[in-house]
Formats: C-alpha cells, structure tokens, sequence
C-alpha cells in the first residue's frame, strides 16, 4: 500500500510528489500521457517567480526529474475510478493499487469550439498545440482562435515560422493580459479579425480554410488556410471521479485553498479544482498544500 497516490503529473501532482517524498511518505504518480501537463507545452514560462525565461518542457523536466531524484515512482496509467474507504483503492485498465491518501491533480484538457468540421479535421490541418505542432507550417497560413493568453502567445509563437497568422476572437477586447495584446499589433504578418466567430473549418481530408461570420453585423466571409490552432480554453477531465468527490456545474472539484474534497483522504490540487486563477505558480502551491494536508490525515488516521 502507499501512502499516497498521485493522479496527474502536471506542476500540481509533481509538486504535491516533491512535498510528500520530502515529507518521508511512499509515493505512486500515476500518468495517463507524458509528465509536465500543460506546462510542457508552452513555449515559454516567464512568470514563475524566481526564473526569468525556461521552456515550458525544460521546467517540466526539471521538476519531473527532481521527483525521480527522491525515489518518486510515476507509472503511465489511466486513473478511470477510486474507490473510497480507509484504504481508497485506484483503479485503472491494467492494475488495482492501494493508498492511505490520493491527490486528484487531473489538470485540464483543450476545449473544443464545436463548429461544423472541427472534430472531422483535428489532427489534419486542426491542433490545440502551437508548440507541438507549430513547425508543420512554416512559410505557410494559419490562424489562431481565442483571445485568452494562450492563444495570443500562440499567435506571437507561429508569428516567427508562418508567412501569415490571422488571429480569430469572438470579441474586440482580450482575456489575454495587454502586454501580449500590445506586442502582437507590432508584428507584420499578424491580422487581428475581430468580433468574428468560426461558422465552418473547410475541408474534407485536410483543413482548407475557414467560414467566418462577424458578431457585429453578420457578414460572412471564407479565408483560406494551411493550418488552424484553437486556443479557446480549457475544460477539467474529471468525468472519472463523478458521484465520488463533490464536482462543480462545470466539472471542477469542489475544494477551497485547503485542497479538502468532500471525501475525506481525497484531495484536489491545480486546475482541476475550482479556483479564480489557473496559473503554474497556484497549481505549485496546491501541490505543496496537498501534500502536506495528505501527509497530516496520514501521520492522524495511520498513526
Ligand atoms: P481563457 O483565458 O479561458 O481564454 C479563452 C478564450 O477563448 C477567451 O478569449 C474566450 O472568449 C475564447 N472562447 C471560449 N470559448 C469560445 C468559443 N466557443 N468560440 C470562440 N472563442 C471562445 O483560456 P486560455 O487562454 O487557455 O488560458 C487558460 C488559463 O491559463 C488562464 O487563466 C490564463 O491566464 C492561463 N494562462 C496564462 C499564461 C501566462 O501567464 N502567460 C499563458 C497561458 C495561459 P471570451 O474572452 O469572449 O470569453
């Protein structure tokens, strides 16, 4: 049995691991993708306190290797249920374990914007990645759809491999903070259509452009394109864990600064809880919390 099992190896679960090792408790993550989460695929963190500039895949190397360094185990599984109890019991397709305490540091996954064609096209010619899939397009024409901060720092990213790069937002002001607004209007080869939402991705095997439609006026008009990246939002990937942990209207578990779920022994970290901000630096400072809340009900309720 381990102390404590980790589901998520973002910046939450990988901190909420480092906290708990450090703390001298047995540690299981348990991964379904590739560790880092989000964060691995960003270009670049420049606001994590401390670091002026990493990649987003070297800060999440980093951190991944310092759990490793603490003898943290991490094994590539699907969580699909816990079942509660003293002994909560994680389940996913292969194995069943056995923990004092688990941690949900689930994170979020991309939000689609469910537009005719979309499904049908994602992965040919349609990504959620600029960072992963940004080379596929140099000297070509892309569009990026959001105005949140990922979607203009997706913008600025492809602004430097694509010959052009429309940037697609359903309103005239940002999410995004100024300072990224204000740097993208100084690039040349980006187009800001504004007030303007995606009707249609075009295309049958491959995306040849989009149907645009203005929130203004109505108007309609086609552009044509090699390559669109949506950057529309998130949504929490905690479909797994209904009916067993409070979840919110929109999915996010119920748990306040202290991590506390409604079962007790479960707690929640980063941005799969519900919470105003959802930054690297919150989701690190659930993970800490977490771990230490984890470890207190372990060292009281095992003791
Ligand atoms: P976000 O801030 O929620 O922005 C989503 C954007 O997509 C909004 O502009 C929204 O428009 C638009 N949108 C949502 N649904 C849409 C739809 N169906 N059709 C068209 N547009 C739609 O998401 P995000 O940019 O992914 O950021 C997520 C979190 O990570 C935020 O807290 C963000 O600050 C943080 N983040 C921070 C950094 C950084 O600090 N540098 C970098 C990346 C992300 P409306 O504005 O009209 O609602």
């Amino acid at each position: 049995m381990y102390d404590i099992i980790i589901i998520g190896g973002g910046p939450a679960g990988l901190t909420a691991a480092l906290y708990a090792l450090r703390a001298e408790k047995s540690v299981l993550v348990l991964e379904k993708m590739g560790l880092g989460g989000q964060i691995a695929l960003t270009d670049r963190v420049e606001n994590f306190p401390g670091i002026a500039e990493i990649s987003g895949f070297d800060f999440a190397e980093a951190l991944s290797g310092q759990v490793k360094s603490l003898g943290g185990e991490i094994k590539y599984e699907n969580v699909v249920e816990i079942r509660p109890g003293k002994e909560k019991i994680v389940v996913t397709p292969k194995n069943e374990y056995t923990a004092k305490s688990v941690i949900i540091a689930t994170g979020v996954k991309n939000r689609l914007i469910g537009a005719e064609g979309e499904e049908k096209l994602i992965g040919r010619g349609i990504s959620y990645c600029a960072v992963c899939d940004g080379s596929f397009y140099r000297g070509k024409t892309v569009a990026v759809i959001g105005g949140g901060n990922t979607a203009l720092q997706d913008a600025e990213y492809l602004s430097q491999i694509a010959t052009k790069v429309y940037l697609i937002h359903r309103r005239s002001e940002f999410r995004a903070e100024e300072r990224l607004v204000r740097k993208l209007k100084t690039l040349e080869n980006v187009e800001f259509l504004l007030n303007t939402t995606v009707e249609r991705f075009c295309g049958d095997q491959k995306l040849s452009g989009l149907d645009l439609i203005s929130t203004s006026d109505g108007k309609t008009r086609h552009i044509d394109l090699d390559g669109a990246f949506v950057a529309v939002g998130k949504v929490p990937q905690n479909e797994g864990f209904k009916g067993l942990v409070s979840l919110s209207d929109g999915g996010y578990v119920v748990a306040g600064e202290d991590c506390l779920t409604s079962v007790e022994g479960i707690f929640a970290a980063g941005d799969c809880r519900i919470k105003d901000v959802r930054q690297l630096t919150t989701a690190v400072g659930d993970g800490s919390v977490a771990a230490l809340a984890a470890s207190k009900y372990i060292d009281e309720k095992f003791a």
